[in-house]
């Protein structure tokens, strides 16, 4: 108990018994204990004293610099399932065919939408024909010019142009990070289930997602976007 180590305002240790009070000892701070103020706790690593999950986070985790594509994929509007595929591809962490095959040369590379390409995130999100289908209909539907990169230069483009949160950029952000949801889930339906839609399908589905989640946040109304949805769905 600590009391046994009080003794009114001065440390009363033990002769060490232990490696553990010695190891204690060495630690405890240089001054005195204070015995007319009632003893409290107190969680170091946030500024009041009081413990809270963030504040344990932070004190654990090592602090890297905010990566330039972070508003890109999180910001108020999301769709948090959406975006954290979203952060997933960017960092080249899904599991790929290219990535499985490095440590299991046995399985198949080659991508499921084209049966022909080594099924890479760059290749399934941007360079196959399947895809480049689905964003230029995606982007026509919104009026949103078509920048033609590859996909790493495009998420440096994005993160670069497709700044602030008026409604035209948060309707981009949407537009980017339902594709590449709906990519990847035509992607494992097509291996783990054997269903099969064709890119005006997949194009649709992300349409229509990316309108019910403008009309959540009351975006839908907005006059550029409005003008483009009203046109463009009728
Ligand atoms: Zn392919």
């Amino acid at each position: 108990m600590v009391n046994a180590i009080v003794l009114g305002d001065s440390w009363s240790w033990p002769a060490a018994m232990s490696i553990d009070i010695v190891e204690i000892r060495s630690r405890m701070p240089s001054y005195n204990p204070i015995s007319n103020i009632e003893d409290s706790i107190h969680w170091l690593p946030s500024s009041n004293g009081i413990y809270s999950a963030s504040s344990a986070l932070a004190s654990l985790r090592v602090p890297y610099p905010l990566v330039p594509w972070f508003k890109l994929v999180w910001f108020p509007q999301n769709i948090p399932r959406m975006s954290f595929i979203l952060w997933i591809a960017i960092r080249g962490r899904l599991s790929t065919r290219d990535r499985i095959h490095k440590y299991d040369p046995r399985a198949v590379s080659t991508c499921v939408l084209c049966n022909s390409h080594l099924e890479s995130h760059a290749h399934l999100f941007f360079e196959y024909l399947f895809n480049r289908a689905i964003w230029t209909q995606i982007l026509k539907y919104y009026g949103f010019p078509w920048n033609s990169l590859w996909w790493n230069d495009f998420i440096i483009w994005a993160s670069t142009h497709w700044r602030g949160n008026t409604p035209i950029i948060v309707a981009k952000k949407l537009c980017l990070g339902v594709a590449v949801y709906h990519i990847w889930r035509e992607r494992n339906c097509r291996i783990f289930e054997g269903t099969q839609r064709t890119s005006l399908v997949v194009a649709r589905s992300i349409i229509t997602t990316i309108g019910c989640r403008l009309s959540s946040i009351n975006l839908k109304d907005h006059p550029f976007i409005a003008l483009n949805w009203n046109v463009k769905a009728n």
